[in-house]
């Protein structure tokens, strides 16, 4: 099976779905390797370090395309909403895409994938259990996203994260509060802990208590329940307004009595909860800074404006989007790692596994022209597939 990997086309983009260090074990059990000449040169994997694996390089995405059985992608069309149409009248029927597809996004652009005809894997899919852990891309990216948002927020805050007794006085830590405790969350506290801040953080799942304590940050208990706040698969569910409107009212001293507020709190396929309104912001000190990793779904602060930074009150709004590809090199390595732990247990012998098992049947978007995955036909309303899987 030929493996091919395009340039991520996603503007800004700089991620690669394969780095060289895969490469040894994918070719061990047969696989060949075509990379898009220069495709991993942002993430600083010049042609010349896949070719030294093993790799093929090929002119142009085009190429990739014709040739590859299986595309590896990061982005694809999907979850790259601006330039993945584009990739349309290249994929042909039979062959496999993998990537981010944002599976639970919009219905008529999976349609246009499943009539290309493609077997399609979109990595968010993955089950969330211990076999499939190492596959798991969406907490690698999650991990990369909470520590790049604390650095982010200590190179714009106007003060100084540790605790410094120095000859000029002492200086005082800054207070760091973390909204939403998940994998993303849990590298936020971690990260501002490193650089000395005092860290409190929030979840409405009881059971993040441990985890956060574990990394040094203050657990902030609030005197209301979630109703059934952890799903079947771990994530956070959605609740009703009259609950979000009493977190606001109760996290409002918290936040306000913090320098950095790092807001991760989603829920799959739903928009974000706002936790922080235009109110709590200007209840905050000058030169606060929020960076809301939800920007992108709707955001956890009402006055976060997705891919911008916008400043009320004297508070800094972050609300960058794909954070991920800004520390490329890791990212990279870390999504090359669970790509190929995920294709060498879904290809045996240079074919999909027949009798796919859980990790394939969860992950499997598009095959043979129809949207076949379960969970994704009921969360989009449609009928039960034809080839149910
Ligand atoms: P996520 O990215 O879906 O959401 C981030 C966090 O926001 C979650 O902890 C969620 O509870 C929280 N949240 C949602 N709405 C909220 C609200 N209104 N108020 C406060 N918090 C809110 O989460 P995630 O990173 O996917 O992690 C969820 C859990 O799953 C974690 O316990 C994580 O450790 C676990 N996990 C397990 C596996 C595995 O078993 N293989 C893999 C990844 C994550």
């Amino acid at each position: 099976m030929i493996i091919g990997v395009p340039k991520e086309s996603y503007p800004g983009e700089r991620r690669v779905a394969l780095v060289p260090l895969v490469i040894p074990n994918l070719k061990k059990v047969g696989f060949e390797i075509l990379v898009q000449s220069g495709a991993g040169v942002e993430a600083g994997y010049p042609d010349a370090l896949y070719t030294e694996k093993g790799a093929k390089i090929v002119p142009d995405r085009t190429a990739v395309f014709g040739q590859a059985d299986l595309v590896a992608q990061v982005l694809c069309y999907g979850s790259n909403d601006v330039t993945g149409n584009e990739d349309l009248p290249l994929m042909r029927r039979g062959q496999i895409i993998t990537g981010f597809l944002r599976p639970l996004g919009s219905v008529d652009v999976l349609q246009q994938i499943a009539a290309t005809g493609v077997t399609s894997f979109a990595v968010e899919l993955m089950p969330r259990t211990t076999r499939a852990q190492s596959m798991d891309a969406l907490s690698s990216m999650a991990t990369i996203c909470g520590y790049k948002a604390v650095l982010l927020a200590a190179v714009t805050l106007p003060r100084i994260f540790p605790m410094l007794t120095t000859a000029a006085g002492t200086i005082t830590p800054s207070r760091v509060l973390i909204i939403g405790a998940g994998v993303a969350g849990l590298q936020a506290i971690a990260t501002a802990r490193r650089l000395g801040a005092v860290v409190s953080a929030y979840d409405m799942r009881p059971a993040s208590k441990e985890q956060v304590q574990s990394l040094g940050g203050r657990f902030v208990e609030l005197p209301i329940e979630a109703k059934d706040a952890q799903d079947a698969r771990g994530y956070g569910t959605a609740q009703d307004e009259s609950f979000y409107a009493k977190q606001r009212e109760l996290l409002g001293r918290t936040v306000a009595e913090s320098d950095v507020v790092v807001t991760t709190a989603v829920v799959p396929g739903k928009k974000a909860p706002v936790l922080i309104t235009a109110d709590m912001v200007r209840k905050m000190a000058p030169g606060s800074v929020i960076v809301d990793l939800a920007a992108e779904r709707g955001g956890n602060c009402e006055l976060t404006k997705a891919g911008e930074t916008i400043v009320d009150h004297d508070v800094k709004i972050i609300g960058r989007i794909n954070l991920a590809t800004e520390v490329p090199y890791h990212a990279s390595q870390m999504y090359a790692r669970n790509l190929t732990s995920f294709l060498l247990h879904i290809v045996k012998d240079g074919k999909l596994q027949a009798n796919g098992d859980e990790i394939l049947r969860e992950t499997m978007l598009t095959q043979g022209g129809e949207i076949v995955n379960a969970r994704v036909r009921e969360f989009l309303k449609l009928a039960p597939a034809p080839t149910a899987r």
